[in-house]
């Protein structure tokens, strides 16, 4: 079987970056769950869904169609037939997806997903899958694992530069109100998975990160 990266850590540790460009220079595809879990809540705030009742959101799983585009330098993202690559980075959507994502049938069913793309692409030569379980629960067998972290100061400065925003304070608060659900909740929990390598990439270039992680895949 061909070669899984599995890549996790919180919003703004560089995940997507590194990810992209581990998989840009290796050659392999790309798969954001991070995207998907939030192409979900995005379709759960238009369809009226309220986000904190966890029954009301298990209840609309069954009709979810979530498409995940797997090229690393034009990463898509569809729910619905809708794409929707801008409007799940939305404020919107940052407040409502760590609960949303926190639903047990929500996980199950992306799970699923997310398995079959993986083997689909592994089969094909590799994929790099970012999240917060990649290496703990989606593919608990990936070859390369890594654990990626960084200062709350200099997550909110990268995650507000990318997001276009300027209240750098109130990016960094939305972060680690998300970080506090998302090692909180019951079902698969940001950890540090089994035998990941944990990087630091506060002091680090993104360039010095990706050569870090293609040296695991190396090795
Ligand atoms: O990585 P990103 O910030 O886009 O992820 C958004 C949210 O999706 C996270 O805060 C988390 O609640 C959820 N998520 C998850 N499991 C994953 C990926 C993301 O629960 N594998």
């Amino acid at each position: 079987t061909g070669l899984v990266v599995a890549i996790d850590g919180p919003s703004g540790s560089g995940k997507s970056s590194t990810s992209r460009g581990v998989a840009d220079r290796l050659g392999l595809r790309y798969l954001d769950t991070g995207a998907m879990f939030r192409a979900v809540t995005w379709w759960m705030l238009r369809a009226g869904v309220d986000v904190q009742d966890a029954a009301a959101v298990a209840a609309r799983v069954p009709e979810l169609e979530v498409k995940s585009g797997t090229d690393p330098l034009a990463p898509t993202i569809e729910v619905g037939g809708t794409d929707v690559a801008v409007e799940i980075r939305s404020d919107e959507v940052n407040a409502a997806v760590s609960p949303v994502s926190a639903v047990p049938e929500v996980r199950a069913w992306l799970l699923e997903l997310q398995r079959a793309v993986i083997a689909e692409e592994a089969a094909l030569g590799g994929i790099v899958v970012e999240g917060r379980d990649i290496g703990s629960v989606v593919a608990p067998d990936a070859q390369v694992k890594v654990y990626l972290t960084a200062d709350p100061a200099a997550r909110a400065l990268r995650r507000a530069a990318e997001e276009g925003g300027t209240d750098v304070a109130a990016t960094e608060q939305s972060l680690l109100a998300r970080d506090k659900i998302d090692s909180g909740r019951a079902t698969a929990p940001l950890v540090r998975a089994d035998g990941a390598a944990h990087l630091d990439t506060t002091h680090h270039t993104l360039d010095e990160v990706i050569d870090q992680v293609v040296a695991l895949v190396d090795r």
